[in-house]
């Protein structure tokens, strides 16, 4: 049994060894990914709840690994926070969500915002430079408030100054800035009082169970009620059932993202989406 004990531990080690190799075997091959154009965004519908209309897109990134295939955001995401390497990601992420903007601005008679995602890690690096992204949104000719960006509620908690003033660069660039899953995690709701924040959108795990658990639909109808009296427009995650998009328009609900509307989209077959629903 000592030797089982030493094989088991061996399996361990090994076991091990493979994971961590393996991190940084990714972490490697994603330095070169932005130059291989290995990155894609895809495009996920937001829906406008009362009226059933396409109003705006969450940029998603997928990463098309030559060897191992599509590799999910959340699997790499959390290398690039580690490494560093989501300060150059993001910087990409920007400029193609705002390009795209920009050729759905030309395309569509029609208003359509653009909202990307964004780390901590992006603000509590000194090299974020927004007045770049401020100058390539004058030199495509884009209007600043067709994009917006998505931050999770712990930056906002132990918010110090530095991330309050980049706050306040997108703020008087007219780039909204949206909370993303709120619900979830902290909820210490005073920094709704002295930052100014445009949107909230609740976390799927209150949407998932809207049609079956009492309490969900009770937090989520008093999450859209107080986002509301505050000014802030409501988006509901994750929702995969006509029941959810139902009691989300009864409760007021200003505007719905999930699978019920359509999965993340690759930028053609998004356009041919919208088009056809313009159409309908
Ligand atoms: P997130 O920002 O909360 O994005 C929503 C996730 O939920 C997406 O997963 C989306 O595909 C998925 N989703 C949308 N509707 C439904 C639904 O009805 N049911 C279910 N079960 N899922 C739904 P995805 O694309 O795999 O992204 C995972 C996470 O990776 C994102 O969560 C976000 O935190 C992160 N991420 C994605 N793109 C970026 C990016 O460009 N930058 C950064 N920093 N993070 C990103
Ligand atoms: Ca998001
Ligand atoms: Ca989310
Ligand atoms: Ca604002």
């Amino acid at each position: 049994s000592k030797e089982l004990g030493r094989n088991r531990l061996s399996y361990f080690t090994q076991a091990l060894h493979d994971e961590a190799r393996n991190r940084l075997q990714l972490i490697n091959d994603m330095r070169s990914a932005i130059e291989n154009k290995q990155f894609e965004l895809h495009f996920q519908p937001i829906t406008k709840l009362v009226s059933g209309r396409i109003c705006k897109a969450e940029a998603l990134i997928r990463w098309h690994h030559p060897e191992r295939g599509m590799i999910s955001p959340a699997e790499f995401i959390p290398l690039a926070e580690e490494s560093g390497l989501i300060v150059s990601i993001g910087d990409w992420v920007f400029r193609e969500a705002a390009a795209t903007a920009k050729r759905w601005c030309e395309l569509f008679n029609h208003e359509l915002q653009i909202s990307l995602n964004m780390s901590p890690l992006q603000f509590q690096s000194n090299q974020l430079n927004i007045e770049h992204w401020l100058a390539y949104l004058q030199t495509i000719k884009l209007e600043a408030r067709f994009l917006s960006i998505e931050i999770t509620e712990g930056l906002l908690l132990n918010a110090n100054d530095d991330v309050k003033n980049k706050l306040l660069q997108f703020r008087d660039a007219g780039i909204d800035v949206a909370i993303d899953d709120f619900g979830v995690g902290y909820s210490a709701l005073s920094y709704l009082r002295h930052l100014d924040i445009d949107q909230l959108k609740i976390d799927r795990s209150f949407i998932q169970n809207l049609d079956t658990a009492q309490s969900d639909l009770v937090l989520t109808e008093a999450i859209v009620i107080m986002a509301q009296k505050l000014g802030l427009k409501v988006i509901a995650e994750g929702i995969e059932t006509e029941a959810q998009r139902q009691l989300l328009l009864d409760i007021g609900c200003d505007y719905g993202q999930g699978y019920l509307f359509s999965r993340p989209l690759p930028a053609a077959a998004f356009e041919a989406f919208f088009i056809s629903m313009q159409n309908s």
